[in-house]
């Protein structure tokens, strides 16, 4: 099983994170999620295998994810493994101080950015689409963590993860709109249709909040790009499949 990992958070000795990659050798393509109509064993059966990545001691949350704004501060461990959150915990922001507890996100095309304090180790993950990222759901994941666990964001780390970059997000002009101030976030495509750059907006969203521009890492991954390694939803008109991008404290 592959699994892709940040340089910038793989430093720190209190996290461990990481993002799954698809794999032909393994059912669904490795997907999983639960919501998208594929069998629900099968996914169950990749989710047992990611959780031997973090050991017995993790337990895993995953919050349906809904293109909203919703920050969710995760205050107890409730059970060891994957716990049925999925249909009540609606969020696309999940933050936490606790150790061995897995904040995931799932993708395949939107932005996943994983955040780690080393010094409170408070973590967090969000799920960033052009919905998300109009909301500004990374800025204000970042506030939620000071104001919550009295995190400075000059100390931050952030990983921003395998997405559709802007050589392949053909947006309509009422989406490029949203993004137009941010410098770099939209270009002209060759057919004369605006390319969102989702990954600099959020980006250019980490830097607003404070985080130090040396303290971010972008991953050169495109999804619609790299179908063979990741899922995409834009690329393959629409699929099942989504890969998990996951991190966990080890001590707080
Ligand atoms: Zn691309």
């Amino acid at each position: 099983m592959e699994y892709e990992g940040s340089r910038i958070l793989g430093e720190l000795p209190g996290v461990k994170h990481c993002i799954t990659e698809r794999s032909t050798e393994e059912p669904l393509a490795f997907s999983l999620a639960l919501h998208t109509g594929e069998d629900p064993e099968r996914v169950r059966e990749n989710r047992r295998k990611l959780a031997d990545f973090f050991g017995p001691e993790a337990s895993f949350i995953s919050a349906l994810q809904v293109h909203g704004d919703r920050v969710y501060a995760v205050e107890r461990q409730r059970s060891l493994g994957w716990k049925s959150v999925d249909e009540d915990l609606k969020a696309d922001a999940l933050i936490t101080c606790l150790s061995n507890v897995v904040l995931t996100i799932l993708t395949a095309d939107c932005v996943p950015i994983l955040l780690a304090d080393p010094l409170t180790g408070a973590i967090g993950a969000v799920h960033a689409g052009w919905q998300g990222s109009a909301l500004g759901i990374v800025k204000k994941t970042v506030i939620r963590l000071s104001e919550r666990y009295g995190v400075d964001p000059g100390n931050l780390r952030a990983f921003i993860g395998p997405a559709i970059g802007g050589c392949c997000y053909e947006v309509g002009e009422e989406v490029a709109g949203r993004f137009r101030h941010l410098k770099g976030a939209v270009k002209a495509g060759s057919r004369g249709r605006p390319m969102l750059d989702l990954k600099r907006v959020n980006l250019l969203q980490l830097s607003e909040a404070g985080v130090p521009e040396s303290s971010i890492e972008i991953s050169p991954h495109c999804t619609a790009c790299e179908r063979e390694r990741f899922f995409s939803y834009r690329a393959e008109e629409g699929c099942h499949g989504r890969f998990m991008s996951c991190i966990m404290s080890v001590e707080c």
